[in-house]
Formats: C-alpha cells, structure tokens, sequence
C-alpha cells in the first residue's frame, strides 16, 4: 500500500493502542539516482521493494501493514497484528521483536541490492492527520541511528578496555613470577599504573558518551560563558601542553552560549584543546579564539601540527575514525562527542587549514538569546 493510506489506517488503529511502526531506508539511492541515472536507482529500488514484501512476509504477521511509494527511499511496516505468547495469548511486541524483524529484513534488501540500509522503530502513540506518519518514520530512524552508534561505541570501548586490562596483567604477572631486578619492576609498575590510568579515562570518556546521548536537551541551566569556559578548558590541559613546551593562547571574549550546559561547553573545549597540543608541534602554539556569526559564535581551536588531510576533513568526526597516518595514541571518540555536544546545541563542527601551518577546528554554537539582542 501507500504511505499516505498506511498513515489512514493508523488514524484508525492508534486511538485503540499503540502501534510499532518499523522503518527502513536506502540512503545510498539518491546519490544513485543523481550519479547513474533514475532508471538505475529506479531499478534498486525495485529490488529493495521484493526483498521488503519477501522479508516482511518472513519475519511479520499477516494482519501487518507494508507500505512504500514510487521513487521513496523510504520502506515502512506498522505491526498492527500482536505476536502471541507460548500459551497463545496475545502480547505487546517487545524492542527486541522489532529490531530482529527489522534486521532480518534490512538483510536482505541489502543482499537483494548491495546497498547499506538504515532501520528504526518507533511506539506510534498518536496520530492524527497523514502528515504525522512522516514525523514518526523520521523518529524511528533517527533512533534506530543512535542505537547503532551506541552499538558501535560500547563495541570499540569494550576492545579498547581490553588493550590496557591485558598490559597490566601481562606486567603483574611477570612481577609475581620474581627474578625481575628492582629499576625493571620499578620500570614495569610505572607502566602498568600509566595503563590503569588510561583505562580510568577510557571508563571517563565511556560514561559522558552515554549520558550525552540520553536527552537532546541540555539537563543543566548552566548558561555557558565563552571566555570563562575556555579559561577553565585551557587550565585542564595546561599540564599536558607544559609538558611539551606548547603555549596555550586564550583569545575569546565573554558571550553567553545557548542550546548546551557549561559541562557539555567545556567537554567540547578541552577534546579540541587536548587534540590541538596533542598533534601540535613540541615548543610550539595552540590558540582558541572567536568571532560573532549572527545568531552564532564561531570558536576557533588552531594549532601548528600537520593538519588534516582534505580527504579526511568530514570523515574524522565519525565515530572510532582516526586520520590516515595518525601516529599518536588515540581512540577516535573525541571529536565524535565534540560533534554530538555542537549538534544537540544546533550548532556544528568542521576543520580547514590553520594559519598557523595546522588543523583549525570551528565549533558554531547559538549565542543566547539575550545576549544576542544585546550584542546588536
Ligand atoms: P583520537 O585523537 O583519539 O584519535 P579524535 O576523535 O579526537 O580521536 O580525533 C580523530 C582523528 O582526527 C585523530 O585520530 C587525528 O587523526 C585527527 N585529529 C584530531 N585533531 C587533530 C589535530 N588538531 N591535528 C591533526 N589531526 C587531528
């Protein structure tokens, strides 16, 4: 069926109850159809289209509804028909009945079409006109992109916590064996705590990456100040840069931020003043600074580092993604919280050359409202 009369049938259903709405979607078919032609994309969507009746066939009820539209990227199922229990009763699908439908599914339409395929559920628990059906796909596969990114965070986190967990037994290990003269096991007891260290920071970065994601909106009044945030950024990593000679440069003014608390503000600060003197020169500078852009402010992080390769400008801020080449230690989390910190304040991040030789990282973040009036 259609999208427009699936959203008339669940006018209909959802007073009663509410309804899982299972959505999926081939983000790939618009580049398709822009690069190859309509007839190519048209093709995909075709097969995606047979491998979503046979997998929802499979994997849903009877009384289940499926619709798409010609030309939509978009595949919905809404499972009206209630599974039931061993002893036969009916009961609400469960999160889990949903994803490992939508899995199965999402399988094999990209088998069908050798495409990635996004997926997402959502509870409809009103609806009243048509228009409200694409809200709650919208919904369904924001969430179902979360989820995956959640996935995929505690999946590196859990590798990344194995790493230090194995060097620190390694070198107790050996200790408890003996025969290990005194400046080694002194050697050996430095390198285990600098280990134990790191994994205090890695459960640290595990912690604020999963409340970040809990609420899209800021759970603290806090209004950040620019200047004053920075200061407390620039004094976290102070210790870092002195122990490489690196000047911290604070060049910004006061400026009350909107959208974000002054946790999440300094969060974002210090990942991008500790990546600046990081992969910054020895001896060398690291400046924050800023300029007003309307409504926004634009923050400046720069250092004199070798930058990032043009190739690697949007990629890095997935993720688990590290730069081509980077040598550094490093686990790829921290420009990916920066980027969800500056879009849950309706701001954004990117990177372009500095004119310092380095990476020069531009967090736009709102500037509050009356401080905005104020200012102009
Ligand atoms: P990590 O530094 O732990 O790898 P991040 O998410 O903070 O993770 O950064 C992702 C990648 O971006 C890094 O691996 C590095 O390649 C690159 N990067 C970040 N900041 C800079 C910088 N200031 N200069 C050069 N490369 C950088």
């Amino acid at each position: 069926m259609y999208i427009a009369e699936l959203a008339r049938a669940l006018c209909f259903e959802v007073p009663m109850r509410p309804v899982p709405l299972l959505a999926l979607r081939l983000p790939q078919l618009e580049r398709i159809a822009w690069r190859e032609g309509k007839r190519a994309a048209q093709r995909l969507e075709r097969s995606a289209a047979r491998a979503f009746l046979k997998g929802a066939r499979q994997s849903l009820r009877s009384g289940d509804l499926l619709a798409h539209d010609a030309d939509s990227d978009v595949f919905v199922a809404a499972a009206l028909a209630a599974p039931r229990n061993a002893d036969g009763c009916e009961r609400m699908p469960t999160a889990l009945d949903c994803r490992s439908a939508l899995s199965r599914i999402a399988a094999g339409m990209s088998i069908a079409t050798g495409l990635s395929i996004e997926t997402g559920w959502t509870l409809v628990r009103k609806i009243e006109r048509e228009s409200d059906l694409a809200t709650e796909v919208a919904t369904a596969l924001e969430r179902g992109l979360r989820e995956q990114e959640r996935y995929e965070f505690f999946a590196t986190v859990g590798h990344e916590l194995r790493t230090p967990l194995t060097s620190i037994r390694g070198y107790l290990e050996t200790l408890l064996d003996g025969g290990v003269d005194r400046s080694t096991a002194r050697r050996f007891l430095q390198t285990a705590r600098r280990e134990a260290l790191r994994l205090g920071r890695l459960v640290d970065t595990m912690f604020e990456f999963s409340l970040l994601d809990l609420s899209s909106a800021p759970l603290d009044a806090t209004v950040p100040d620019l200047s004053r945030t920075a200061a407390a950024a620039c004094e976290i990593v102070s210790q870092t840069a002195s122990a490489r000679g690196i000047t911290v440069l604070n060049r910004t003014q006061s400026v009350s931020l909107g959208g974000l608390d002054e946790d999440a503000c300094l969060q974002a600060l210090v990942n991008l003043l500790d990546n600046a003197i990081k992969y910054g020169r020895d001896n060398g500078t690291v400046q924050i600074g800023m300029e007003r852009d309307g409504p926004f402010v634009r923050i400046a992080v720069e250092d004199d580092g070798p930058g990032i390769a043009a190739v690697d400008r949007d990629k890095i801020f997935g993720l688990r993604v590290r730069g081509a080449g980077t040598e550094r230690p490093g686990t790829g989390i921290g420009l990916a919280i920066v980027r969800m910190i500056a879009e849950r304040a309706g701001g954004e991040i990117s990177v372009v050359e500095s004119s310092l030789g380095g990476a020069k990282f531009e967090l736009l973040l709102p500037v509050r409202a009356e401080s905005a009036t104020a200012a102009s």
